[in-house]
């Protein structure tokens, strides 16, 4: 499962900068997930939930922030929210479009002790 392997780097590089401070416990883990980065949140978070166990982060609450989508048509220079990661400019109707925001993966904030 793809979520698993992602999980488990998310609380690797969570744990190493909880360790950093000197904390013995992570309280909460914030994340910022796209929603086209491709990751199933549901997966992602049954995931997290086994990644953490017998690491610092084992009581920590985990917080997913999902971020809409939005992508830019460089002919156009208009930015507009695609409902699909392939879809083309509606305006030009040119498939040269950027996706500017929407396809994050981000450890947002700790909150440790
Ligand atoms: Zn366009």
């Amino acid at each position: 499962m793809h979520e698993l392997s992602i999980a488990l780097s998310i609380v690797e590089l969570a744990a190493k900068e909880a360790h950093k401070e000197n904390a013995k416990e992570v309280k909460e883990i914030e994340l910022e997930i796209g929603e086209m980065a491709g990751i199933d949140t549901e997966a992602l978070l049954f995931s997290l939930r086994i990644a953490i166990k017998h690491s610092l982060l084992e009581n920590a609450e985990i917080k997913l922030h999902l971020i809409s989508p939005i992508a830019y048509c460089s002919k156009c220079r208009i930015e507009f929210v695609p409902q699909n990661r392939f879809e083309p400019c509606p305006f030009c109707y040119s498939y040269g479009i950027e996706l500017r925001q929407g396809k994050e993966l981000r450890l947002k904030s700790l909150l440790i002790e």
